[in-house]
């Protein structure tokens, strides 16, 4: 941190920024010029305690931190990009990764008919939830602990990993008898006890940017599965709330390439919930390839007008295939390979075609 003085300090403020300094475990070099004198402290900021607290003295002006407040996520600590492993399906690797299946799960036909549409199309994980965030409480809420059992029987027919939010701690246990990725949903980002809750599982996380953090706050919502020992953690930029209303939401990119210089975890995308419509879906996929992105997560359904949840941006099973087929010159333009199709986990550790 920098403790920058008020001008033309006295010699004992100085001396007494540098004993407070001291004393917070810190060591002071002290630069003094002509009107304006600043204090460098020099100690892991991390560890000891933050030296904020100096800027209630008079003669400080302000504290300037320097390091970054995340560590175990950052590329400046750990510079290899952590590959999350998913049975046979890595990301952060050189394959690229879609994800998709519909916003919630409605029933065993309408999820089985997907999730062949999509594998067929070249997905290699399954998403749907059983458990759904609405904002308004006389929505959908989701089908909870059936929409999972039904996500566990199609798992089986397909062999597609599943990846499915969880909305609260309680039902993380019933969850991950199912889901092979925890989704941690752009409402629940800063939820950080629902967090470490997570990260205690064990099982990777694919975590959404909540819709007004900033890339420092949904870094640090990723360092606290880090922290807890989790570092299987795939970062989703979804969009984030603007002024603008033509979309739902504001796709970030830039956040995704600055997310991915930051940090050393995997970054994917989400066009559905950004864009909330349809037709803007395909193109922000093939912009999120040329950003950088590791993999895209997009809403897809047998018949998107008859939706329980976000039907105006979900894809039809057609138009889910036509967009992967468009994606593939980006794909071979960014260097990207195509991953084999999935073979089924086991969560004993043991996996089966
Ligand atoms: C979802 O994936 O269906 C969802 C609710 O997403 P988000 O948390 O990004 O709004
Ligand atoms: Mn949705």
């Amino acid at each position: 941190m920098i403790v920058v003085l008020t001008p033309h300090p006295s010699t004992s403020d100085v001396r007494y920024v540098e004993r407070r300094v001291r004393e917070l475990g810190y060591k002071p070099h002290t630069i003094r010029g002509a009107v304006r004198t600043i204090v460098a402290a020099v100690g892991d900021e991390t560890k000891r305690q933050t030296l904020e607290v100096l800027a209630t003295l008079p003669m400080v002006e302000k504290v300037i931190p320097i390091q970054k407040r995340y560590r175990l996520v950052s590329r400046e600590v750990e510079p290899q990009t952590y590959r999350v492993r998913v049975g046979s399906v890595v990301m952060g690797g050189p394959a690229f990764h879609v994800i998709a299946g519909p916003c919630s799960v409605e029933s065993e036909r309408q999820i089985l008919s997907t999730a062949r549409a999509v594998r067929a199309a070249g997905a290699t994980l399954l998403r749907g939830g059983a458990f759904k965030p609405r904002t308004s409480p006389y929505d959908f809420q989701g089908l909870g602990g059936a929409g999972l059992r039904i996500l566990r029987r199609v798992k089986e027919e397909t062999g597609l990993p599943i990846v499915s939010e969880a909305v609260n701690e309680k039902d993380l246990d019933s969850l991950i008898e199912v889901a092979d990725v925890i989704q941690i949903g752009a409402r629940n980002a800063m939820n950080y006890s629902l967090l470490e809750a997570a990260a205690r599982t064990g099982r990777p996380v694919i975590l959404k940017r909540g819709m007004a953090q900033t890339i420092e706050e949904w870094l640090l919502s990723a360092e606290y599965l880090a922290k807890n020992g989790n570092h299987q953690v795939i970062l989703c930029e979804r969009g984030i709330r603007t002024f603008e209303r033509a979309t739902r939401n504001t796709l970030d990119l830039s956040a995704v390439v600055l997310a991915k210089l930051e940090s050393n975890l995997p970054v994917i995308v989400d066009p559905s919930h950004a864009a909330g419509r349809h037709d803007l879906v395909a193109a922000l996929s093939n912009a999120a390839v040329a950003a950088g992105a590791d993999g895209l997560m997009i809403e897809v359904h047998e018949h998107p007008e008859q939706a329980a949840s976000d039907g105006s941006q979900q894809l039809t099973h057609e138009a889910f295939r036509r967009l992967m087929q468009g994606l593939q010159p980006f794909l071979r333009a960014a260097g990207r390979t195509k991953p084999p199709a999935p073979r089924r986990v086991l969560h004993r550790g043991k996996t089966r075609r």
